[in-house]
């Protein structure tokens, strides 16, 4: 892939989630930088990746040929109010940030502007990203190619037609960590309170998640439900937990998180 100047404005989870990958899977650290008000989080990201770090936003902006906005959605126009001095014109800009529309970016910064949005989760960190990527149709192919390329070394990447598909991602992806996150802990709790020290009931829960998520992408081609009945004996263990589950209505509560997250998109938008 091209390793173009990159910088990453805002030095919050994402953008670390995002750099750590980038390194790891061999893009330059000295063609990365992160620009963030406060030096403690971009001198952290600095040390541990080896990446410039920098308080100048607009400097930043102006030296790079890619520049990713990894803020806060709230935070969006402000930071880019500076940054209208900047000519943009050959430059790329990636916008990590959920509900803010490319129409919004052609306002904030300029109507001419190459950007893509991109809608990532944090298991980037650790090569296993998930990205949606959305470009409106005057964006160049070699520009596609180059996000594409650049999300695909954290993981992988999903193309959407429609910008309105990026919320579809956000409930089904850049979101959804934390929803496993949430069932695994509820797991952990419950196995403490049968007796396990935290540590083993940790272990207990991370390795049936890991070893599940393996199954699911050992068997692509086998329908989740299969690969759930496959463990499923009529009338034994499992099978009476799941009854608790459908019975308490998981697949519904499933169901209305990922609409609340697509609506909660919306109303930022
Ligand atoms: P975060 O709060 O961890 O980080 C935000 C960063 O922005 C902080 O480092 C802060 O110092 C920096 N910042 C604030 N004001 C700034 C300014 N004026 N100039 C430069 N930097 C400034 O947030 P996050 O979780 O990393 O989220 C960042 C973006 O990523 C959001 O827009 C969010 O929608 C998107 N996103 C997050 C996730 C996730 O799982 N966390 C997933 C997908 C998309």
């Amino acid at each position: 892939m091209q390793h173009r100047k990159i910088t990453f404005i805002g030095a919050g989870n994402m953008a670390r989630a995002i750099i750590a990958g980038l390194v790891a899977g061999g893009y330059p650290a000295k063609s990365i930088s992160v620009c963030a008000p406060s030096a403690k989080n971009r001198d952290a990201l600095a040390a541990d990746y080896g990446i410039v770090s920098s308080g100048d936003n607009l400097a930043c902006a102006r030296e790079a040929e890619v520049v990713v906005l990894a803020v806060k959605p709230q935070m969006m126009a402000d930071v880019c109010q500076p940054l209208q001095q900047v000519d943009f014109s050959g430059k790329l800009v990636l916008s990590i940030a959920a509900g803010i529309q490319v129409s919004r970016f052609y306002q904030l910064l300029s109507d001419k502007l190459s950007i893509v949005r991109i809608m990532p989760n944090t298991p980037s960190l650790v090569g296993k990203g998930m990205s949606g990527l959305y470009a409106p149709p005057q964006v160049s192919q070699q520009d596609r190619d180059y996000t594409g390329d650049l999300m695909a070394s954290v993981g992988k990447v999903c193309w959407v037609d429609d910008e309105n598909g990026i919320n579809g991602v956000i409930a089904a992806a850049g979101s959804a960590p934390a929803y496993f996150f949430l069932f695994m802990e509820a797991m952990q709790q419950e196995a403490e309170r049968m007796g396990f020290d935290s540590q083993t009931a940790r272990e207990l829960v991370q390795q049936a998640a890991s070893g599940a998520a393996a199954l699911v992408e050992a068997n692509p081609d086998t329908p989740l439900s299969t690969l759930r009945e496959q463990v499923t004996s009529k009338g034994g263990t499992t099978a009476e937990a799941l009854r608790v589950f459908n019975e308490q209505q998981l697949p519904e509560t499933v169901a209305k998180a990922m609409r609340a997250a697509v609506s909660r998109a919306q109303e930022m938008e």
